[in-house]
Order: C-alpha cells, then structure tokens, then sequence
C-alpha cells in the first residue's frame, strides 16, 4: 500500500508528482494566476465558506443521502452496497458542487461573464443555472454531436438564458468544446471566468474543483460512520476528467483499508478509437493545459474516443488520477458500453432508480465486485448524477417499442 501524502498535493506550481502544472498561451498565465489567488484568499476565508455552504444546502439540496441499496445488495449476494445519491441534486448531477463555487469566486474577482465547456450537457446546465441565479451572461461551448445525443440539455441550457455554440470541429465533442471556450476565454479574460467543468486542465484548476467537489467524500464519511461506525471497505466511481471520483475519494486516501476503484470508459472494448480508458493503452503527454495520461498514437496525435455516456469521453484524465494511480494507492478499470448498459437497467429495475449512464459505469463494477466480497464487507458507489437525459438514447439503443 502506497503513503499518499495528500496534504502536500498539488505542490506550489500544481503538480502532482510528474502530472499537472499549467501549459498554456502567455495570455493566459495571467488569469490562471489571478485565479490562484482568488481561491486561495476565499479558500482561507469563513465568509466564501458559509455562502459556498448556503447554496449546496439551500438551493442544490446537500447533503446528499448516503442509500442502502437493499434489493441490488442481496440479488449480488455478497458485499453491502450503499448509494451516494448525488443524482438527487439541483440540475441531476454531482457538476453543480463545483459550478456554485467556481461563481462565487467569479462573482468576487468582479466578472461578469461566464463560460462553459460541455459534453453530455450537465456541466452546461450546472454553470447556466447558476448563472442564471447570480445574473450573468453566460455562453456554453458544446460538440455538435454531443448536441445531438443529449438533445434535451440544450434545451434546457437555452432556457435558462444562456447561449449554446454548437463546435463542428474535429471530433465535434468535447475536446474541441473545451479548445473554443479556451480560445474564448483567451479573447475575453478581462470580464470573463471560465468555469471548467472537471478535476483536469492547467492549475488551479484540477486542485480547485477537487476540493469543491470534496463535500461529496466528506459528507459520504460522516455518513457511513453513523450508520455502520467504521469507514467502508472499498469506494467505486466512475471517471471523465474524474471530479465526482475524487470528490469521494479524496477526504478517504489516507485510510489505508478502504480500497478505490476509477471506472473508465470501455467502450466497444480497449481498441484504438473505440474507448476512452485513459490507463489502458494511454502515455504521458500534455493535452489542455495539463500532463496526464492521454490517449494519443505515437506521433503524439490525440486519438478520438468513443464512449455511450458522453461525460465519459474524452482522451485524458485528470492529473490527480494518473498520480494515484502509479502510486498505486486507486485501482483503474473500466466498463463497456454494454455492461453499462445493463447496470443502467439492473439499478432502474432493482432499486427504482434510473441512473446517469456515466454513473452506470460504476455500478457495472459494482456488479462484478460485490458477489466476491463478504457479506460484511462495505462498499460505496457514487452515483454521480441520474438518467433522465440519457433516457431517450438508452431506449434507442435497447429497442424500446412505443405501446400500439
Ligand atoms: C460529467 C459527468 C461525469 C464525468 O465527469 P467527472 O468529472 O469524471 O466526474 C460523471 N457522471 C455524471 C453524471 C456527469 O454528468
């Protein structure tokens, strides 16, 4: 077992042992830096604390429960599962968190624009809300193909005031939306935050929205100790960027008996183009302002990705992850489209809830863990967000009839 020394993660210039820092245009030192210093002067201030506090509490609905998942538990026949229900938030996923601090600090640094990067929309409903709610302009950058597969985000991203741009670059998903908010960002920086959306990109980034989005580990801890008076025995979830993942493991790390699990995703299976596991097959580089493990051929071309959950589907991972990962103290996996697939119906038909296909993921691995585990065992799931965007797709793909 590794001795992860969380405390002193990131260092001074963002690293995480060799991944992270900040690789960017010059025009863009300056904001990252004037960012920094913002987060560290609320990070250290009660004030920001009990306002971030106020907002998860009173209009995003934390703390979230911490569910027994009693039918999926005995039907598995093994380990106790139990449900962090981050599907029941304000907007439907864990992406809310981090988007109300990231507009506190906005609204303190004097801006008046937003924007947003997205990929399967939540991120983009997550910042439009909260733009919405604090009264600022607010522009989200979208894959044209991302558009089309979560239809029902862009609706509601548009009804919420902001405005949606469709990117019909490369791939269309959202490694270029990510590129076009950049270079918007580059553009506008003077009145404008950038709300990035996940634990990845260059610093502060990946250590700012973990520790926004560590409310979900700490409030999971307090949790599973006044139901079963000791911390569980192993923590799974799903990984995009990985911000719902490290916002439950985080408060967890230095727990040496509680075993964690990334689920990545497998797509079709782990062949070039048609997967987004980041730790099957991908090398150390630099992507969007970070170095992190990245899927990429071996002309340092980023090779596409493919993924049923578009929150899953991008070809790098947060930098936190990768250094968990070689300090061996996170185990990485992942889920095909079709053991995802059947999670989402095995949870829908079990326990009455219909799950995020990202979160999906993580229940897949679930699938597979619980039965070998003993029945005294504990294991936590993040269930990052519900299924209701992805309804429509998921029924596509299963071949769901309309009553005659
Ligand atoms: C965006 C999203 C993810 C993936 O993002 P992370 O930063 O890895 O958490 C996972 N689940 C849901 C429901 C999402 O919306």
């Amino acid at each position: 077992m590794s001795t992860v020394a969380k405390e002193t993660m990131p260092d001074a210039q963002g690293h995480f042992g060799p991944y992270g820092g900040r690789f960017v245009p010059e025009t863009l030192m300056h904001p990252l830096q004037e960012l920094e210093d913002a987060w560290r002067r609320a990070s250290s201030d009660l004030d920001f604390d009990h306002e971030f506090r106020y907002y998860l509490r009173e209009f995003c609905g934390r703390p979230t429960s911490l569910y027994f998942a009693e039918r999926l538990t005995r039907e598995l026949g093994g380990a106790k599962i139990y449900l962090k229900r981050e599907d029941l938030l304000h907007t439907g996923a864990h992406k809310i968190n981090n988007a109300i601090g990231q507009i506190l600090l906005a609204k303190r640094m004097g801006k008046t624009r937003i924007i947003a990067e997205t990929g399967a929309g939540q991120h983009g409903v997550a910042t439009a809300t909260v733009a919405a709610m604090f009264g600022m302009k607010c522009v989200i950058y979208m894959g044209a193909v991302d558009c089309e597969r979560q239809v029902l985000n862009v609706y509601r991203m548009k009804m919420l005031g902001a405005e949606v741009v469709p990117v019909h670059a490369g791939q269309k998903t959202l490694k270029e939306a990510v590129n076009e908010a950049m270079r918007d960002w580059v553009t506008n920086v003077r009145h404008t935050h950038y709300i990035l959306g996940t634990a990845y990109g260059a610093h502060p980034y990946p250590v700012m929205v973990r520790n926004f989005q560590r409310v979900i580990g700490d409030e999971a801890r307090r949790q599973i100790m006044e139901k079963e008076e000791r911390v569980p025995d192993l923590l799974i979830a799903c990984v995009g960027g990985g911000s719902n993942a490290i916002g439950l493991f985080y408060p967890f790390l230095e727990d040496q008996s509680v075993k964690m699990v990334g689920v990545e995703a497998g797509g079709e299976g782990i062949r070039p183009e048609r997967h987004a596991a980041r730790f099957q097959g991908g090398s150390l580089g630099v992507l969007q302002g970070t170095r992190s493990y990245i899927l990429q051929d071996e002309h340092g071309q980023i090779q596409g990705t493919h993924s049923v959950s578009a929150g899953l589907d991008y070809a790098a991972v947060g930098p936190e992850h990768a250094w968990l990962h070689d300090e061996g103290r996170v185990e990485y996996t992942y889920a095909t489209d079709d053991k995802a697939l059947k999670a989402f119906q095995t949870l829908a038909k079990l326990e009455g809830i219909i799950p995020a296909l990202e979160s999906s993921h993580a229940i897949a691995e679930c699938i597979v863990r619980a039965p070998k585990m003993r029945k005294d065992a504990l294991i936590i799931v993040n269930l990052s967000g519900r299924g209701d965007k992805d309804v429509a797709q998921a029924a596509a793909k299963l071949g769901l009839q309309m009553p005659q």
